[in-house]
């Protein structure tokens, strides 16, 4: 049987007795988006703080977006990659002309993309760099995100990633972040075997650490000197959420490998890309590496309009104009709970100091009651990111109820 949710209490009763218990959400129950705003199933309205990581850069239920979801959905939605088909093409001149690399790779999701990425770099190193095959290396980051897999999350220092989850992939050397000496010492002990240095350009789920200004370039120069390929794992900072198309932009740097996903599609379908030029993109030959959904005639076409609406609304440049805005606006707020805001552009976090036993949780969801949905990251952080599509007005309005929140403990 088929059973209709009537409220929040029952959806959650539902998704607890079949669903897997891999997520802890906050207790709202959402039945409705549109631009900046989402509806729970009782009909109250909140503001959307988290943009599902990132993905709804465009809004909820963006008209363009979602006219072109519908309108190919009725004409044909896939084909795999065994035939052609009369959108990729189209899709992937406009994507590699949009963001200036010679090929783009489609996938789905971020994880995926970014294992392509590690593929890449791995069939580079080993075909062109010279590299024995069994001794590639890639450097990761501390407090990296990078998805799920098992690969991905060998690559992570955080135990609720990679615990108990049996062997792991060897191959990665992990630095702290932010810290261009020790990638400069690895790269000058181990270099000749190291294919690439993965890094987000501000590492979003461990809490929005945003690196020192010239951290990017220097590691990106530091990489050149080694011949060892530079990969943006952009996928949350990647879109005009920092206040540039892409986070790399803010230093001026082309990464050699830069992967996309989340709001590609602006949170419509899953659509996942890898950008890089031919001499790397062309060592991984037909039959080699693929995906059955990576690049459907759907998601070519919502792809395309979810990266107009970006450049039609200025979102990279709203983006940075309201979060100078918001950060101002937080930061006056007078509660000895706020320890720190930081960010960029509309990717912001601030970490919350206990009291009384309250912690970030607990201002979520007092946010939540008066209509603000963030959610905590690693305990004491919260993240802001609204869509970007969110105006002036609505921000001050929705910074007044954060303020009320927090104001209330
Ligand atoms: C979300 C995220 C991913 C993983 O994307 P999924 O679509 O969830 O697999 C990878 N990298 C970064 C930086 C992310 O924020």
């Amino acid at each position: 049987m088929i059973e209709k949710i009537t409220s929040s209490e029952q959806a959650m009763k539902m998704e607890a007795q079949y669903g897997a218990h891999n997520y802890h959400p906050l207790p709202v129950v959402l039945k409705k988006g549109q631009g900046a705003y989402v509806w729970d199933v009782e009909g109250k309205q909140y503001f959307d703080f988290l943009s599902a990581y990132s993905a709804v850069n465009q809004g909820h239920c963006h008209p363009k977006i979602v006219a072109a979801l519908k309108e190919q959905s009725d004409v044909l939605t896939l084909t795999s990659r065994a035939f052609y088909n009369d959108c990729l093409g189209t899709y992937e001149k406009y994507v590699t002309e949009y963001f200036g690399y010679q090929k783009v790779l489609p996938m789905n999701t971020g994880a995926e993309a970014d294992e392509t990425a590690l593929k890449l770099a791995r069939r580079w190193g080993v075909v062109k760099k010279g590299i024995p095959n069994d001794e590639v290396k890639i450097i990761c980051c501390e407090g990296n995100f990078h998805g799920r897999t098992i690969t991905i999350i060998t690559m992570s220092n955080d135990p609720d990633s990679y615990a108990n989850y049996g062997p792991l992939t060897p191959g990665f050397i992990r630095i702290p972040y932010n810290d261009t000496a020790e990638l400069e010492k690895v790269l000058k002990a181990e270099g000749s075997k190291i294919a690439a240095f993965l890094v987000e350009p501000i590492q979003g789920e461990a809490g929005v650490y945003v690196p020192d200004d010239g951290y990017l370039k220097k590691a990106y120069d530091l990489c050149k000197a080694h011949n060892v390929l530079f990969i943006a794992d952009e996928v949350q900072t990647g879109i005009a959420r920092t206040g540039k198309l892409l986070a790399c932009d803010h230093e001026n740097v082309r990464p050699d490998i830069l992967i996309l996903g989340k709001a590609l599609s602006g949170g419509v379908l899953p659509i996942s890309a890898v950008l890089a030029d031919d001499d790397i993109m062309l060592t991984i030959k037909p039959g080699e590496h693929g995906s059955t959904f990576g690049g459907f005639p759907l998601a070519c076409k919502v792809a395309i309009a979810a990266l107009e609406v970006v450049k039609e609304e200025n979102l990279a440049q709203k983006a940075e104009h309201l979060g100078n805005i918001f950060r101002q606006r937080i930061r006056a707020i007078q509660s000895d709970m706020i320890k720190l805001v930081r960010g960029k552009g509309l990717l912001n976090a601030v970490v919350i100091k206990q009291k009384d036993g309250k912690e970030a949780w607990d201002v979520c969801l007092k946010m939540r009651d008066f209509g603000v949905l963030a959610k905590p990251t690693h305990g004491d952080i919260i993240r802001f990111a609204p869509p970007l599509v969110i105006t002036e007005e609505q921000l001050l309005e929705a910074c007044a109820l954060i303020e009320k929140a927090i104001l209330s403990f």
